[in-house]
């Protein structure tokens, strides 16, 4: 193929992406996708300049005007922005600036890309006289009337000096949780929900019925000035907290900052705090904040050369679905994975996605072979959110078989009436089984055994030392030492640790079971409601039913659970390898001496583990806590103790160092 046909096609394709993105508010592919195209294309045109039209896609604003509503002509026109997607990049066009303005100390206007669409709102005199769209940079959409229904945007401007016209620019978004709700509303009447909040935005602002528009949860924050009459200060981020002192909403997140580092700095921080904003950001723009040294910059085709966007690496990413894997959990769930072609995304490198269970495989209608949308965000594990089913290529892509036997222990499969998920009818028997179960025993809010690890498990179940939990407890420091990458010292520490996790709680104890639908909370509701465990073992249904918490399907899991001989003899045994806990029907009032104190437990000891301080204080009555407060007795402060032992210095409390507190524990 010629470049010259190259850059033909790729022009076309992102003609079509755009009518279906900007007039539909309808994308078909992810805004990664697209932006992978565009820069196809600019780098063929960077290349070969002379074969540049001056109607591409990279030379022009995308959005067009829609004939349905009155068209507004921009006495400025609106750009889009230029995009980086890697610091040096935007180091790069931050020297530039700096080079440009000749002076090192430049400043930038930082803010929040919104992930929206631009408005235009003029005001005459302080009153909202007209809005309008971007469209195609030129000639906007005359929204007035559905942007006057957005809720923070005043209808008349407030405080002093108000000038007799005044052009507010900014971006109209969806909150994440209108979002949510609106899509919620609009599967449930059938129609077709929003791809995401910027769609839903578009998509809600460009409606013929203001009415319509009036019952979507719009906001809008200004980023700009376009016309003017009167004086403005020459700076980008004071004009901003101009626009805020006549009463026009703001982002929190606008700064002003001078420096490379803390312009990255900026971003890095702004990225961990996106999943808790209320709003879609899809990056951070940065703005040269002196408008004389922006007017010696200009602009070029679609874009001002004094700003520039740094996107966050996109969350959804399109990749080949290369095989499913099955994988068993502790309860013997059969979970489909996806093992994907490996594809960047949310900032890492992706090779698996969860597929849930059956449900979720026809829900998403998925072959192996298709093509899919992956997306993780934050740190969520990757998801599969849909199937490019219009690519799909009937010779390569072939159905998900469900395997008919465990893929680990070949046991036979179930599927329970009523529930997604198909499970290994194998039991402990089932080698992945029994790894979740002794990982889960083990872990922190179990029986809390320091120094074995998920990794530790795998390799004693493989080496067949054990086969269950409490096989754990005969183990020897010249087995655990004879494991490949352990050394006799973190041996000795495993069994000294499994030697201190002997002494727990009952509910601790009921919770590693790992009892299905048993967690923390119904573990000890269970405890404190039977006591001991002969008692919770020979339940019936009914009764277990009467527990605060536990319903008639918990229930039965406990009931049957217990009715499993192979369980009761690890229950059996575990109590023969020396679990113990003090049984709550013995204990005394008199026998509780700090019943009613909380005690809160910082710092690093050095004969006792912060676990069995804890462990011997509950014991004896007390409550122990995560936080310093009024109502705090003492703090038991170790090596290093930080905040809380300054808190507690504070507030007065009683403070107690490792040796003051084993004193006590022992009297
Ligand atoms: P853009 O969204 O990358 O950047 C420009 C826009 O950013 C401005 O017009 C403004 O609306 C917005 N913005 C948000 N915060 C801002 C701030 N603080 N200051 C200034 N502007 C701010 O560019 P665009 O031209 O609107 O859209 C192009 C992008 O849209 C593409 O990169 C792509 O991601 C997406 N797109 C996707 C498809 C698709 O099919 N998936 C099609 C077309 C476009």
């Amino acid at each position: 193929m010629t470049v010259k046909t190259q850059i033909k096609e790729l022009s076309e394709l992102l003609e079509e992406y755009n009518y279906q993105y900007y007039v539909l508010d309808d994308p078909s592919v992810s805004d990664s996708e697209y932006d992978h195209i565009f820069q196809k294309l600019q780098k063929l045109e960077r290349e070969n300049p002379d074969l540049i039209s001056p109607n591409s896609p990279t030379q022009k604003v995308g959005g067009i005007a829609l004939t349905k509503f009155e068209q507004v002509t921009h006495r400025i026109p609106m750009l889009s922005l230029d995009n980086v997607f890697e610091a040096q990049a935007l180091t790069d066009f931050m020297q530039r600036a700096i080079d440009k303005s000749a002076n090192a100390e430049t400043a930038f206007c930082i803010e929040p890309k919104l992930d929206g669409l631009a408005a235009s709102i003029i005001y005459e005199n302080g009153l909202l006289v007209q809005a309008a769209t971007r469209g195609d940079g030129q000639t906007g959409e005359n929204v007035t009337e559905n942007v006057k229904t957005i809720a923070n945007l005043p209808l008349k401007l407030r405080g002093e000096n108000i000038p007799p016209l005044l052009e507010v620019r900014g971006e109209v978004f969806m909150l994440k949780a209108g979002f949510n709700k609106l899509n919620e509303g609009l599967i449930k009447a059938g129609e077709k929900p929003f791809v995401n909040p910027r769609n839903a935005a578009a998509g809600s602002l460009r409606q013929l019925d203001s009415k319509v528009a009036a019952s979507r949860p719009l906001a809008f924050y200004c980023y700009g000035v376009g016309v003017f009459a009167g004086d403005f200060p020459d700076s980008q981020f004071e004009r901003i907290q101009q626009l805020k002192g006549w009463g026009l909403p703001v982002s929190e997140e606008v700064k002003r900052v001078v420096g490379n580092d803390n312009c990255q700095a900026y971003y890095q921080a702004i990225q961990k705090k996106r999943p808790n904003l209320a709003y879609e950001i899809d990056g951070v723009v940065y703005k040269v904040d002196n408008i004389s040294v922006q007017d010696k910059l200009g602009f070029v085709a679609r874009a001002p050369r004094w700003a520039s966007a740094y996107k966050f690496p996109a969350e959804e990413a399109v990749t080949v679905v290369e095989n499913v894997e099955f994988q068993v959990g502790r309860t013997g769930a059969i979970t489909p994975v996806a093992k994907l072609q490996p594809v960047f995304v949310g900032g890492v490198t992706v090779s698996n996605a969860t597929l849930h269970n059956k449900d979720e495989i026809e829900r998403l209608g998925i072959l192996i072979g298709d093509q899919v949308v992956v997306r993780r965000a934050g740190d969520v594990i990757p998801q599969v959110a849909r199937v490019l089913a219009d690519k799909r290529d009937p010779e390569t892509t072939r159905e998900i078989e469900f395997p008919t036997v465990c893929p680990v222990c070949q046991s036979s499969v179930e599927r329970i009436e009523g529930e997604a998920t198909v499970r290994c009818a194998g039991g402990l028997y089932c080698e992945a089984q029994r790894k979740e179960a002794i990982k889960h025993f083990a872990s922190r809010k179990a029986l809390d055994i320091d120094g074995l690890g998920n990794k530790l498990v795998e390799l004693l179940v493989d080496q067949k030392m054990i086969q269950d939990p409490a096989q754990l407890f005969s183990l020897t420091t010249a087995q655990v030492s004879s494991l490949p990458r352990m050394g006799e010292t973190s041996a000795k520490k495993l069994i000294n640790s499994l030697q201190v996790s002997k002494k727990t709680t009952l509910a601790r104890f009921l919770y590693s079971l790992g009892i299905r639908e048993v967690g923390e909370a119904t573990a000890n509701n269970l405890a404190s409601h039977y006591k001991t465990i002969e008692a919770i073992e020979s339940a019936g249904i009914e009764d277990l039913k009467s527990v605060s918490d536990v319903g008639e399907i918990v229930a039965k899991h406990i009931y049957y659970f217990f009715r499993q001989p192979h369980n009761i003899e690890v229950v059996s045994k575990l109590i023969a390898a020396g679990i113990h806990w003090q049984e709550i029907a013995e204990v005394k009032e008199s026998e509780l001496p700090l019943l009613g104190q909380t005690f809160v437990i910082t710092g690093s000891f050095d004969k006792m583990s912060r676990s069995d301080i804890k462990l011997a204080l509950q014991a004896l009555g007390a409550k122990v806590a995560g936080s310093v407060s009024k109502k705090t007795s003492t703090v038991v402060a170790g090596e290093a103790a930080g905040s809380k032992l300054t808190k507690a210095q504070e507030l007065g409390i009683n403070i107690m160092d490792e040796d003051a507190i084993l004193t006590l524990l022992n009297s």
